[in-house]
């Protein structure tokens, strides 16, 4: 593992909404830098105006914030080595065009749409796979200086060494080695003068000083034109590593936007932005996303993102795709949710009562964390068990009222022995209550299911809660006699 200081950014396109495969490699980035003392920067990666989605680079930026995965430079905070924004770079690639071909490792190319798809077309029937026929490839320099003053419209193609072979290394995955006859002549800036991934990332890796690319596994085709294109320039390469990609919960094939939305029903996303609205926490997200890829024995565990910064090492990380597992997300957010202080939990789960609609009062709130935090698997499962609590009335359904193997007759005559017992006792403290409740059992010769089961939906107007006893002291005496007063009301309407 490297001590020394590392820079390493993570540069998405505004091209859609942020998922787990870009949170999880802004996150390598980051604790990458953040466990060597460098700076982790973020580049957004808008020269392709065709894709641009607006809105989406707002989404990336609320999103790695709300991640806690900070960045030391960036669009929106500047930096010694901006601007971070690809469109505000337009010179910067127009110069690093013009070099290379001036070294003449690239070439301007003139040939038409209509003429690439013919030779395209000629080589699929060839059964050769569809690459440029190196057509402009040795055009005389003052004719090609002349055509684009006469106006003709031209691309920019990296002039590929036609001989030898290129070694490329991954720190995952080892030295990759190709022959160059194989690699293309690709675009490195399209006619309408923005440059193409292949040039903008490598000029801007070079210019941002980035010692380490951590990117997704689908720039592994073209690992081999990006290294040439460095060594074109007399560069030096940064350290590469391209992370593993994510397979559909099945773990067969790539997860796609079909799983996802398979994925929604039942409460799971791979986009963000709806995990957050599904009540995940950054916490539980990030500590599942990381354990995505970081290899065996470790897959397990409850971390933070500090423990996260402490463990991380890159020789641990592994190549092998890995299996979406919402369970696992499941359980990493309960266990988060559980290591939050009781303020900091009351916070996250006040905006789900207010936005359902519900007055909260803070006294209630923070009485009611300690007995629902056990439950939680998301934050918005505390309006089941939990909303009940603000509501001035809750909703009976009279036959849930019934005890278990009970007439309503019966049942009615139970709440009635359970009123007398609770209007008698000076408070309903868990103390005070429960044993008088216990006794009554034995008394009628009942299950504490069928009693309780009647004591709990007459206070809380629901089969399941959070344990009564601690739930009724909360809610107070005056309100648990009025909802057992209406309940016995209830029964005796079905008698
Ligand atoms: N803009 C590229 C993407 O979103 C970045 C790849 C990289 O990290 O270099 O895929």
């Amino acid at each position: 593992m490297t001590e020394t200081p590392v820079r390493a950014r993570f540069a998405p396109s505004p091209t859609g909404h942020m998922h787990l495969g870009s949170a999880r490699t802004a996150l390598y980035n980051y604790l990458l830098a953040r466990k060597t003392g460098g700076q982790f920067i973020l580049r957004i990666e808008d020269t392709d105006r065709k894709r641009f989605m607006p809105g989406t680079e707002q989404e990336l930026i609320d999103g790695l914030h709300w991640l806690g995965l900070h960045y030391d430079e960036g669009p929106d905070i500047g930096g010694l080595f901006g601007p971070y924004r690809q469109t505000e770079r337009y010179e910067i690639y127009q110069e690093f065009a013009r070099k290379l071909v001036n070294l003449d490792h690239a070439f301007p190319c003139f040939c038409t749409t209509e003429r690439l798809d013919r030779v395209r077309a000629e080589q699929q029937t060839r059964k050769e796979n569809p690459h440029y026929d190196g057509f402009c490839r040795s055009l005389a320099p003052d004719e090609a200086a002349r055509r684009i003053a006469s106006g003709e419209k031209y691309v920019i193609r990296f002039r590929m060494p036609k001989e030898g072979s290129t070694t490329a290394n991954d720190l995952l995955r080892g030295s990759i080695t190709i022959e160059n006859r194989n690699l293309d002549d690709s675009v490195l800036m399209k006619s309408d003068g923005w440059p193409t991934y292949h040039l903008a990332a490598m000029v801007d890796d070079h210019l941002m000083k980035i010692s380490h690319v951590f990117r997704g596994s689908e720039w592994l085709g073209t690992f081999p034109l990006h290294v040439n294109i460095i060594r074109a320039f007399g560069w030096e390469e940064p350290i590469w590593m391209h992370l593993s990609v994510f397979l559909k919960p099945t773990g067969k094939g790539k997860m796609s936007k079909r799983e996802s939305a398979e994925a929604i029903k039942d409460g799971h996303s791979i986009f963000i932005k709806d995990l957050e609205g599904l009540g995940f926490i950054p916490e539980g997200l990030v500590n599942w996303a990381a354990l995505m890829g970081w290899g065996a024995g470790e897959t397990e565990d409850v971390l933070s993102l500090d423990e996260m910064i402490e463990k991380f090492d890159i020789t641990h990380l592994t190549p092998s795709p890995a299996a979406v597992n919402f369970t696992k997300l499941d359980y990493f957010n309960g266990e988060h949710i559980r290591r939050l202080t009781h303020i900091d939990l009351a916070g996250r789960i006040k905006p789900y009562f207010l936005n359902a609609g519900y007055s909260v009062d803070d006294e209630t709130l923070l009485k009611i964390i300690p007995i629902i935090r056990e439950r939680l698997v998301t934050l918005d499962d505390c309006l089941p068990f939990a909303a009940w609590f603000f509501k001035e009335k809750v909703d009976v359904n009279p036959l849930e009222l019934v005890g278990k193997n009970l007439t309503a007759a019966q049942s009615a005559d139970v709440a009635r022995k359970i009123y007398a017992i609770l209007d008698s006792l000076p408070d309903l403290s868990h103390a005070v209550s429960e044993a008088p409740m216990r006794h009554l059992i034995v008394d009628l010769g009942l299950s504490p299911n069928q009693v309780f089961g009647i004591l709990r939906v007459a206070v809380t107007g629901q089969t399941v809660s959070p344990p009564l006893f601690e739930s009724m002291e909360i809610v107070g005496k005056a309100r648990v006699i009025e909802r057992l007063q209406n309940a016995i009301g209830l029964l005796d309407k079905m008698i």
